[in-house]
């Protein structure tokens, strides 16, 4: 593995995020038990825990609700414990209490990026200003780009078919001196590598040549930061840290599609950069003509460099990943067993990792060898459920005899609470349980703007953070409909 943060400026960066050792152990902790149970389970039990304290060999850990406690003291403390005695051996158990308010969350700025930071356990880099002091760093640049994965870099990225077009196009711009093409738009679904393209070019500019300065965020933070600036009426510090930039990268684009205000100011920027010759990299789920919400002359503006698409997985390539994250791991998984993997588990390369993860650590833990028997049995829940996917239609249903509507009121046009807000509950649950944009849940109930499900989807989320016999009915769904 590319050791990124070893090299000049990216050092610096690398301390940014280290002033708790706390944090870092609590970072690597969530990091594994995020690759050993996937993402939704780690959105819905892993990152609402706050750390409280370690002391006396146990570390207390916080969760809003009595329900949440009790399912992670069912399901997860233990193993929460080993990771965090791996991490650190001064630490033999871990304790979960429940507190509706948090303490100490992992290093960030504001509430937004926390749990963005966590995720991301080994990152390196805060604001990527370089050939600047850190001090300097921490007034003009610190927080605006995103932290970038070390791991994330062009020597860790498997090519094949699905992908080659992408990869030439990245490292392309990530070497060239000039600008070959702007803005690069890479496009493509969930997992399968957008992010870690970004990445990877951002490093290797940053290697390269330190001086180029590089900004990676997502198009949420640039949304975020723009809205802030609004209030705080300083957009023309905003403009400016976003316009001295070498190489902006904006990922998940798609995220800005309906919001007028935010499109109209990376308009702005966009333009202002490719006039002055500097490269944009853009990432979205979607091709520019068919992100939706978006405007067409940014659409056009979009369009207008080289559009790269990552193609669904083949079976190869997902053998071809698994052989390179083995290896990366040092261990020895049989090949047999890796077959069966890229065969079951096609959803996309993130679920294909963490799979891989899991078996990985149940056999260290456990000490004996990967078999396909073990294989099977540690990921039975992984295996069922690609097998089986909940559709929205099934969400849909179960939400509705739960609540007690009918099932057409799922489309109907009726607004009273009694049918609103268990609608609301299924547009929540379809964006958390299946991987279906919001345009298409908002088209599955009743024809529904993408703005309407993810008002949805907020009021779900304000609600069970206040209302707890709401966040456990809403648990209860989750739970029944994950099988
Ligand atoms: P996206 O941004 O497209 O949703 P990510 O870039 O976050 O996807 O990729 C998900 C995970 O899969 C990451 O851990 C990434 O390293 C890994 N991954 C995706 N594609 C590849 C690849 N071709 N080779 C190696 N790892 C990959
Ligand atoms: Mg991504």
């Amino acid at each position: 593995m590319a050791d990124v943060g070893s090299q000049g400026l990216c050092k610096q960066m690398t301390n940014e995020i280290t002033d708790g050792l706390q944090e870092d152990t609590w970072r690597q902790v969530c990091e594994s038990l995020r690759s050993e149970i996937g993402e939704a389970a780690y959105q819905s039990w892993v990152k609402p825990m706050t750390v409280r304290g370690v002391s006396d060999g146990v570390t207390r850990i916080s969760v809003p609700t009595r329900f949440m406690r009790d399912w992670v003291v069912a399901h997860y403390v233990d193993r929460l414990g080993e990771l965090w005695n791996a991490a650190d051996k001064a630490v033999a158990r871990v304790e979960i209490s429940v507190q509706p308010e948090r303490s100490f969350k992992p290093s960030g700025d504001e509430r937004e990026t926390a749990p963005a930071a966590a995720a991301a356990a080994t990152t390196a880099a805060v604001g990527m200003a370089t050939g600047e002091s850190r001090r300097s760093t921490d007034t003009t640049q610190a927080g605006i780009g995103a932290p970038l994965d070390s791991r994330y870099v062009f020597d860790n990225f498997v090519v094949g078919k699905p992908n080659e077009f992408a990869y030439a196009a990245a490292r392309r711009v990530a070497e060239a001196a000039s600008v070959p093409f702007n803005p690069l738009f890479l496009y493509g679904g969930v997992g399968l590598g957008k992010t870690h393209l970004m990445h990877a070019i951002a490093w290797h500019i940053c290697q390269q040549t330190p001086k180029r300065r590089v900004i990676y965020l997502s198009a949420e933070k640039f949304m975020y930061r723009f809205i802030r600036a609004l209030k705080e009426q300083n957009t023309v510090d905003f403009k400016e840290m976003f316009r001295n930039v070498d190489v902006l990268m904006i990922d998940d684009v798609q995220f800005i599609g309906g919001k007028g205000a935010t499109q109209e100011e990376f308009f702005h920027t966009f333009n202002a950069l490719v006039d002055q010759g500097r490269q944009i990299v853009i990432s979205a789920d979607k091709s520019p003509s068919d992100l939706e919400g978006m405007e067409e002359r940014l659409q056009s503006r979009l369009n207008c460099g080289l559009v790269a698409d990552i193609h669904a997985t083949t079976y190869e390539l997902r053998l071809g990943i698994l052989e390179s994250k083995a290896e990366q791991l040092k261990v020895d998984v049989p090949q047999k067993m890796m077959e069966f993997l890229a065969h079951k588990i096609t959803a996309n390369v993130r679920e294909l990792e963490g799979a891989l993860n899991r078996v990985v650590a149940h056999a260290q833990l456990v000490g004996r060898e990967i078999t396909l028997e073990t294989t099977q049995e540690v990921l039975h829940d992984l295996l069922r459920a690609n097998d089986r996917r909940v559709t929205i239609e099934e969400i849909q249903k179960q939400v509705a005899s739960h609540f007690n509507i009918r099932g057409s009121d799922m489309h109907s046009a009726r607004r009273a609470r009694s049918v609103a807000r268990p609608r609301q509950v299924a547009m929540y649950l379809a964006k958390q349980l299946t991987s279906r944009s919001l345009p298409e849940i908002g088209r599955k109930f009743g024809g529904r703007d993408h703005t309407t499900v993810m008002h949805a989807v907020k009021k779900v989320e304000e609600l069970r953070e206040c209302d707890s016999s709401f966040a456990e009915d809403v648990e209860l769904l989750r739970r029944m409909l994950e099988g």
